[in-house]
């Protein structure tokens, strides 16, 4: 099974220019492709497909023109795959499937570095870093995202790419069929919420990061520089500040937006990989209703800074990755109301009852009782 996935990465100053060099050398010699084709085209010659033009550009058409030598310094991999997919473009044409391919224009298409792995030492990953075949050691932002290297995972080959100064990566995995499969535990039933993250039946509960000193006190700082930043806004009106002191304090201000989402990416990605650890053979999530949930003003900020959304993808990820069940149960299944005891349902249960108590006697915490019940749902559907 092959899987990709994408994530933001670190590059160094040099690594940047190696990589903006060969992204710039791809763009180059795609539509210098194309416009040899078109050319051949426009003389009613005999299209030339991309094989044979890498042939001819490494063979004749660089050696003859040596102030082109900058072409063969690029990774070669990449610059072939550009040419591939300028072939793949006419291709379509040919096939009515698209119309004539068009030139990428510098900063205007999406012109990516692929790259493959050719040896044993190419595309290792670790943690916090990835090995990428002429950039060597590159920083990943979100640790621990892509699967390493030790787990068995073979990256085949992936793409770098650039938007808005900043870097990505997309790898296609190659994961071992043993990982699939033999999760011969129970099921376990995932309680979302804003009070927690999430309380899981096998009895963990995930606290709200949110809530912890840390975050709090990164967003009361992150609070005052932004009235620093409307201070300074004001006084440049008054020509008591200047654009170089409203840029520094913009920049303070966004280091710290990414600081303390980096902290809930983070954070997610940690709760995930360790229920995902306990082997269950399905989990089962409820289908929040977070755009509705958005809706409400006073909720709005609670549960954008959940990163909901975020946890259900990631969790959809990781479950294919281990051959997890993901049951979503839909959104009107009173999970909180039902007593996991008797089955009996308390209409009037209010969102400030932390606690379920039942006529039947049954008293338990509220979300656990609710991710019990979602644990042993019946009705919902397969992610
Ligand atoms: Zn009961």
């Amino acid at each position: 099974m092959l899987k990709s996935f994408k994530t933001e990465i670190n590059p160094t100053v040099e690594q940047k220019i190696k990589i903006n060099k060969t992204i710039g050398t791809c763009r180059y010699v795609y539509n210098f492709y194309l416009g040899h084709n078109k050319a051949l085209y426009d003389k009613g010659e005999k299209f030339m497909t991309g094989k044979s033009f890498s042939v001819w550009l490494n063979n004749e058409y660089v050696p003859d023109n040596p102030d082109k030598i900058w072409i063969k310094e690029a990774y070669s991999k990449a610059v072939k795959k550009s040419i591939e997919d300028g072939c793949t473009a006419f291709t379509r044409f040919f096939k009515h499937q698209s119309a004539f391919p068009n030139f990428k224009r510098k900063g205007k298409s999406d012109v990516k570095m692929y790259f493959v792995k050719n040896n044993p030492k190419d595309c290792r990953c670790e943690r916090h870093r990835l090995n990428i075949p002429t950039l060597g050691w590159v920083r990943m932002k979100e640790k621990g995202y892509i699967p390493t290297t030790k787990d068995g995972w073979k990256i085949k080959s992936g793409t770098v790419s650039i938007k808005a100064d900043r870097y990505y990566v997309s790898v296609l995995v190659e994961i071992p069929d043993a990982k699939i499969a033999n999760n011969s535990n129970d099921g376990i039933g995932i309680d979302l919420g804003l009070k927690d993250l999430a309380i899981v039946s096998n009895g963990k509960t995930y606290k709200n990061i949110n809530k912890s000193a840390r975050v709090k006190k990164l967003e009361k700082k992150l609070r005052r520089e932004q009235r620093g930043l409307s201070r300074k806004y004001e006084n440049s009106k008054k020509g008591e500040s200047t654009q170089k002191n409203i840029q520094k304090q913009k920049l303070k201000v966004q280091r710290l937006h990414h600081k303390i989402d980096n902290i809930r990416t983070d954070y997610i990605n940690k709760s995930i990989a360790e229920i995902v650890k306990t082997k269950p053979s399905y989990i089962t999530i409820e289908d929040l209703n977070v755009s509705g949930m958005m809706k409400n003003r006073h909720l709005s900020k609670a549960v954008a800074s959940q990163k909901f959304y975020e946890f259900r993808t990631k969790l959809k990820a990781k479950c294919d990755e281990n051959g997890i069940e993901l049951r979503v149960v839909d959104r009107w299944y009173p999970s909180s109301k039902v007593c996991h005891c008797c089955g009996a349902i308390k209409k009037d249960l209010k969102l400030s009852d932390r606690i379920y108590r039942c006529d039947c006697g049954y008293v338990e915490d509220r979300d656990f009782n609710a991710a019990l019940n979602l644990r042993d749902a019946l009705t919902y559907e397969v992610a």
